[in-house]
């Protein structure tokens, strides 16, 4: 009997009852029923041992497996993030390359908007450069060009009227050779030295001569043209034939000297019988009779002044006046002068004052010329200072160039700026003096620079409106040149 069944029919009955013989084949049953269940079990044991081995055996296959999947998942990982990294890299290198080609393509659009516009530039430019070969090929004036050295490369039409010379003749030659100008030395020199040292324009009034020898009159401009480093390329020289011109200036010069001249007997006459009359010699004059008198005397001598500065102009203009130096004590000239229109400077209570340097040499100039030059700036210094003003004058030398300066200031009414280039022209006079009670021919200066242009120095001016003006006036050490001339001014 299966021993579960007797351990249950022992516990149930007790260890001495013994079971009932009709239960034999019922415990037999249930003991087969027993024995097979063991036997199932160990079966099933066996089985679940066999399985649970090969459970291990494929579990451990398995893990074997997976760590090596793990592996190669790792691997694969790694793999896979370089290749990631790479492409990424990749990416950015495409991005780039991308950008830069836009970047290439966007700078080849703008080179060729640049070249596009460089072309219209260009060509809008020949235009140009054709209507100015043109409008220079053709102008009425002589346009030369010149190498820095002096040779001809360029010459217009005009040149060709005006020297007479073909352009394909005076190309290639210096220009000297062409223009064989009669002027002195020192003439080439300033020429060369306004030209090529300090590189200024160059302007004269000159006489040339054609190729068939005849004398003309134009007036030349000359011109360096600079590169960015201020060196020379070019010189470009403009002449215009002012003979003719010339002529009718000599012409109208003339009939004014002719008429002031003629003008100057009948004022001279109607001066000595007013100055008759107010003297008394054809009797006494009644007070009214010597205001008219006076006025008429005033008025006359207002024409003397302007005729004799019109003899003056017409004199310096046609190069008829003398020049006549003599050794002359300056100091005392000019004091002379003073004296002689301290009347006027009383008459408006100017404050005077004047400063001459006691070493002042006696120079040589003429008297009555120099004279006219003082009198002229210190009667405007005068005339355009209100009442009560101060004028002074100061005489020197100067210590570099060993030039004579009279210097002569004012606080008056001063010269407008816009007004200062024109201040040296003939019948000049400026705005704000106008409306004052000054009166004048506007002759004055323009008469005292062609003096000072002919003897040599120099004259100028600085001035401020309101302020007040001082006048400079220079001479070289050796003074005043002689000039043969048939007429002295007065
Ligand atoms: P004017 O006969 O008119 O004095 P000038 O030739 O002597 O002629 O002078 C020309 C002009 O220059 C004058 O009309 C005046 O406008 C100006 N001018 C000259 N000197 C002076 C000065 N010292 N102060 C102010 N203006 C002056």
């Amino acid at each position: 009997m299966h021993h579960i069944l007797k351990r249950q029919i022992k516990r149930y009955l007790g260890t001495h009852a013994t079971p009932p013989p009709e239960w034999r084949e019922l415990f037999e049953s249930v003991s087969r029923t027993y024995a097979d269940f063991d036997e199932d079990r160990v079966f099933l044991d066996h089985s679940l041992e066999l399985s649970s081995k090969e459970f291990l055996e494929s579990n451990r296959r398995l893990e074997k497996t997976r760590l090596q999947v793990e592996k190669q998942a790792e691997g694969l990982a790694r793999e896979v993030a370089k290749r990631t990294k790479d492409l990424d890299k990749r990416v950015v290198e495409l991005e780039q390359a991308k950008i830069a080609a836009r970047n290439v393509l966007e700078d080849l659009q703008v080179e060729k908007e640049k070249l596009d516009y460089a072309k219209i530039k260009e060509e809008a430019l020949a235009n140009d450069l054709k209507k100015f070969k043109l409008a220079v090929d053709n102008a009425s004036e002589l346009i030369v060009i010149a190498d820095p050295e002096g040779i001809l490369i360029y010459g217009n039409k005009a040149m060709e009227t005006i020297t007479g010379y073909t352009v394909a003749e005076a190309i290639g030659k210096k220009t000297g050779a062409l223009w064989k100008t009669p002027k002195p030395i020192e003439y080439y020199k300033k020429f060369w030295e306004t030209i090529k040292i300090q590189k200024q324009t160059f302007k004269s009034e000159i006489q040339n001569r054609r190729k068939n020898g005849q004398l003309y009159t134009s007036m030349i401009s000359v011109s360096p043209i600079l590169d960015k480093n201020g060196g020379i390329l070019y010189f470009i020289g403009i002449e215009r034939d002012v003979t003719k011109e010339k002529e009718i200036d000599k012409v109208k010069t003339e009939f004014v000297s002719l008429a002031s001249h003629q003008l100057r007997t009948p004022l001279s006459a109607v001066n000595w019988y007013t100055e008759m009359l107010l003297a008394g010699d054809a009797g006494t004059v009644t007070p009214d009779q010597r205001k008219y008198l006076k006025e008429i005397y005033k008025s006359n001598q207002r024409m003397v002044d302007l005729v004799n500065a019109l003899l003056n102009v017409s004199h310096l203009e046609l190069g008829t006046f003398a020049i006549e130096p003599e050794l002359t004590d300056l100091t005392q000239l000019t004091q002379s002068v003073i004296d002689e229109q301290k009347p006027q400077i009383d008459e408006k209570k100017i404050k005077i004052s004047s400063s001459f340097e006691k070493a002042i040499p006696r120079i040589l100039v003429d008297q009555k010329l120099l004279r006219i030059v003082i009198q002229n700036i210190l009667s405007n210094a005068v005339k355009y200072t209100p009442e009560g003003g101060t004028v002074e004058l100061f005489l020197s030398i100067d210590k570099k160039t060993k030039n004579l300066l009279l210097k002569v200031s004012d606080t008056g009414y001063g010269i407008p700026k816009h007004q200062q280039d024109k201040i040296f022209s003939k019948f000049f006079r400026a705005d704000n003096i106008r409306g004052k009670d000054t009166e004048g021919t506007g002759l004055g200066l323009y008469i005292v620079k062609s003096i000072i242009e002919h003897s040599g120095g120099d004259v100028w001016f600085e001035s401020e409106e309101n302020k007040g003006s001082t006048f400079f006036v220079t001479l070289p050490p050796e003074g005043m040149k002689k000039k043969e001339g048939t007429k002295t001014l007065a």
